[in-house]
């Protein structure tokens, strides 16, 4: 007898999407097919005329962790406890966060500690990309090739230091030999370059010119970090993984130039990935005049109309894989405290609307197919970030991470459909389907608004990438 079947729902698979029914033996899933009223289950769930799709994957998320903008307010984001909460009301099971390794640290000590932090604290599962920031000794490169072995398989980096040098501030940006040096001991390994890619020359020159001509209002976040230093550093990038061998897997892409970069790539049959952010998706540079306009903003910045189209075109198409959020979870009057171009909040609070935002904006106004809207909240990120296929998938033998999503709620969303911190970015966006049962490995973690999760539900999950992924444009 198996311990849960979901019967009656519209079942999204890579072979297609049908009236089928999903059989969970534990953790796993054992049937997807045609219902079988002879199979017996400890529990029925009913989904008629709901959708049944995998669990959402997070790529890209920053909990607990100390707010570079505003280094003198010792401030920092909530923690894996809070945020991972409202990502099991919105219908992500896993997400993945980040270790950063500074100059002064020791990289397996890091990556212990995060994983320590995370231990009996989080409601879904989790694991963390490795983060290489600023003049790291030549022989912490050494190091790359064990991490991957110990599951660790994507390592981030940054070309800018994001921020201007003052108030002072950790260095993030490395510079291109060490880049190359990261791509070099990854291709080998079997890993993959996560890459912030801005042009540092132009950001930095911007700041310094913003503030020499006293336009530091914040609102001109989009003329610092522009579009142009996205199209020179993604190329720029792109150029070095080719030689390297890299496969590369650009975040919050936020510009058409971006897009076309990747593409572009991807014609030439280079293993290049990009995610961008609902929020760059659905807001631009004339938000940040609203009264709560910085609400929206993540580095590098919100841009134009023609962008969001070229973003969502590569959502709905091809070209932009995987949506995330840059999650950065504080309190309102946290993500408030800049106001100018150099210390305004960056990361985001979207976690937990990411799933039924992309539903409504992607399958119901623009005619995203249901596979498409799998691939880009949960598949694309299984594959790319080494999940797939234990994550990302309805299949048999996968984990049993599923959402029941229900078409039928058709709400403006309030404060009072979030559960984490005090505001959400997303008060007063109009939704059509929202998730409703949220499945981690067999169990429901919350079902009709009520949370039966705990913390210490989710488990660090050790990551492998298919080499095909890291050999052409697979995904
Ligand atoms: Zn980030």
């Amino acid at each position: 007898m198996l311990d849960l079947i979901i019967r009656n729902g519209e079942v999204v698979t890579p072979q297609g999407v049908g009236r089928w029914s999903v059989g969970i033996d534990g953790e796993r899933i054992a049937y997807v097919g045609i219902d079988d009223p002879s199979i017996a289950a400890g529990r029925t769930i009913d989904a008629r005329g709901k959708i049944v799709v995998p669990g959402g994957i997070e790529p890209h998320a920053h909990l607990d962790i100390f707010d570079l903008t505003n280094p003198d307010s010792g401030k920092s984001t909530l923690g894996p406890e809070e945020d991972t909460r409202g990502m099991a009301f919105g219908g992500t099971t896993t997400h993945l966060d980040f270790c950063f390794v500074e100059p002064s640290m020791e990289m397996t000590r890091a990556v212990e500690e995060r994983i320590a932090r995370w231990k009996s604290n989080s409601f879904v599962d989790y694991s963390f990309h490795i983060g290489l920031l600023g003049a790291l000794p030549l022989r912490v490169f050494d190091q790359i090739g064990e991490l991957i072995k110990q599951g660790f398989p994507s390592f981030k980096v940054f070309t800018t230091d994001v921020l201007p040098p003052h108030p002072k501030r950790p260095r993030l940006r490395l510079d291109f030999g060490r880049i190359q040096l990261a791509m070099e001991k990854v291709a080998k390994n079997d890993g993959i370059m996560v890459v912030h890619a801005e042009d540092d020359d132009l950001v930095q020159f911007n700041y310094e010119r913003f503030a020499h001509e006293g336009r530091t209002e914040g609102a001109n976040l989009h003329l610092v970090h522009t579009k142009l230093s996205e199209c020179l550093a993604f190329e720029r990038v792109i150029r070095l993984a080719r030689d390297a061998g890299s496969a590369v897997y650009f975040v919050h892409t936020s510009a058409l130039e971006g897009v076309e970069a990747v593409v572009e790539a991807r014609g030439h049959g280079l293993p290049v990935y990009c995610e961008t952010l609902h929020h760059y998706a659905l807001f631009s540079a004339e938000d940040y005049k609203k009264p709560r306009g910085f609400c929206y903003h993540t580095y590098p910045s919100l841009k134009y109309p023609e962008d969001q189209r070229a973003l969502w075109q590569g959502l709905i198409s091809d070209g932009v894989s995987t949506t995330a959020t840059d999650e950065f979870p504080t309190t309102l009057e946290h993500k408030l405290l800049g106001t100018r171009i150099d210390n305004v909040t960056g990361g985001n609070l979207g976690a937990e609307a990411r799933m039924g935002i992309i539903y409504t904006e992607g399958v119901v106004k623009r005619g995203m197919t249901l596979q498409r809207f799998a691939e880009v909240t949960s598949t694309n990120a299984a594959r790319i970030l080494g999940l797939y296929p234990r994550k990302g998938v309805i299949a048999p033998g996968s984990d049993a991470d599923l959402v029941v999503l229900d078409p039928a709620i058709k709400k403006t969303l309030t404060r009072e459909d979030f559960h984490v911190s005090d505001y959400s970015p997303w008060e007063g966006w109009r939704v059509e389907g929202w998730p409703l049962i949220t499945i981690l490995r067999g169990k429901v973690i919350v079902d009709h608004g009520q949370l039966l999760g705990r913390l210490g539900d989710g488990q660090l999950i050790p990551r492998k990438i298919d080499p095909v992924i890291l050999r052409r444009p697979a995904s």
